[in-house]
């Protein structure tokens, strides 16, 4: 399933990424199942605590501060981008087990070389309910990711929550209609039953 990204957000985390070069840089990614709506930059625990220009993570300050900003707008935390200054865009094993740990969905990999993008790629964490007879690889999903205009962004939601009431309507008039035709056959049976000899 792609996940969805508008403009001004790709925008914020390449700069931010590239201004972080020649460290690791990132935050939090907030919004609603795979469009991200809110992007929040932290800072790196790991370069100003251990002075480690190569790994990227965060304190729980920063964590509650981005909780509490997404929530207020009736976001969950989806995601985490962080920058590999190696330009190289792919997600290391310590990163799928730090996504794991924390239950942070989606990654975003900035690759920065030469304090210049080289990619923004996409991943998440496998789901059990995607086939629930395979066990879940060990590993990130590459996902696609769809970058739409700001404008775009109020249509794109709109249309997603027309889609979900849909869904959902669609479901009640099932639901009715299985309750309707039970009803009726039990009349049918009752009736039957009372005429017979
Ligand atoms: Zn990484």
């Amino acid at each position: 399933m792609p996940i969805t990204i508008i403009q001004r957000h790709y925008d914020k985390i390449a700069s931010h990424c590239i201004e972080s070069y020649p460290s690791e840089g990132g935050g939090f990614i907030g919004g609603r199942d795979n469009l991200i709506l809110g992007i929040f930059p932290v800072p790196n625990f790991e370069l100003w605590f251990h002075r480690d220009r190569t790994a990227f993570m965060w304190d729980d300050l920063s964590k509650n501060q981005a909780y509490g900003v997404f929530k207020g707008y009736n976001m969950g935390i989806i995601g985490l981008y962080h920058s590999h200054p190696n330009g190289i865009a792919l997600p290391s094993q310590s990163d799928f087990t730090a996504h794991k740990e924390y239950g942070i969905r989606i990654s975003l990999i900035a690759g920065v070389s030469d304090r210049k993008l080289t990619k923004i790629a996409a991943f998440s964490l496998p789901r059990k309910d995607d086939d629930p007879n395979e066990n879940p690889p060990d590993r990130f999903i590459p996902e696609k990711l769809e970058i739409i205009e700001d404008i775009d962004l109020d249509a794109y939601i709109a249309e997603k929550e027309l889609q979900a009431e849909l869904q959902q309507s669609a479901a009640r008039y099932l639901a009715q209609e299985q309750e309707l035709e039970k009803r009726v056959a039990e009349i049918l049976s009752k009736k039957h039953g009372g005429q017979r000899p």
